[in-house]
């Protein structure tokens, strides 16, 4: 795992940091769900985390075929790719195909792009089973969900969203959700549907 970090460091991919890695494992040890959903596989980093720490089946979602080329070999390379499934696409779509098939998921890690969390709101839910845990990462993009003022307009919109996603998960009565201000910022919200 320390050589795939290593890897995923000198390609400037973006995986999960070392105490939020902590947190997913906890929950996936102490839930142990048999199926999980992930938004964002990289080259699979994550996702044998999660694999190495539940007796789950994942499903994984990419947009990027080169990625999702290298995570299938890693997948391959510590033995766990008979537990993956992985699908290749925009998560939008993805995900709007998996709730017409009424897929459920006892465990979702959340982690593709940052600004499109909101839109994915309505179709997690409806995916994850009832007691299930969403875990979301980098929900604080690097300080800039709580800064005052103005925001990088290049920036802006991914904020705006991820700030609008809290908002939603914290007032939202069927969640019961934590915000972790721990490196980039991670929640989790278990489902108790009222
Ligand atoms: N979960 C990984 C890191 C994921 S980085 C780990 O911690 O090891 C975020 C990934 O989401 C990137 O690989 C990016 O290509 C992918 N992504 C971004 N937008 C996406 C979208 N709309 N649909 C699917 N995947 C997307
Ligand atoms: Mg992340």
């Amino acid at each position: 795992m320390e050589e795939l970090k290593k890897n995923a460091q000198e390609q400037y991919i973006p995986i999960i940091r070392d105490e939020t890695a902590k947190a997913l494992i906890n929950v996936c040890k102490k839930y142990n769900p048999l199926k999980v959903l992930e938004i964002g596989t990289a080259i699979g980093y994550s996702g044998l985390l999660i694999l190495g720490n539940c007796d789950c089946k994942l499903t994984t979602i990419e947009k990027d075929g080169v990625r999702l080329a290298l995570a299938r070999e890693n997948f391959k390379k510590y033995g766990q790719i008979e537990r993956v499934q992985l699908l290749e696409g925009d998560a939008k779509d993805i995900l709007e195909m998996l709730v017409k098939k009424q897929e459920k998921y006892q465990l979702i890690f959340l982690d593709g792009a940052k600004g499109q969390y909101i839109h994915y709101y309505q179709n997690i839910k409806l995916l994850l089973a009832n007691g299930g845990i969403l875990f979301a990462d980098n929900v604080l993009l690097q300080g800039m969900v709580n800064m005052k003022g103005e925001i990088p307009h290049k920036h802006r919109s991914m904020v705006v969203n991820m700030r609008k996603f809290l908002e939603r998960l914290k007032l939202d009565r069927d969640y019961q959700t934590e915000i972790y201000q721990v490196e980039d910022g991670y929640s989790i919200s278990k489902l108790e549907l009222k």
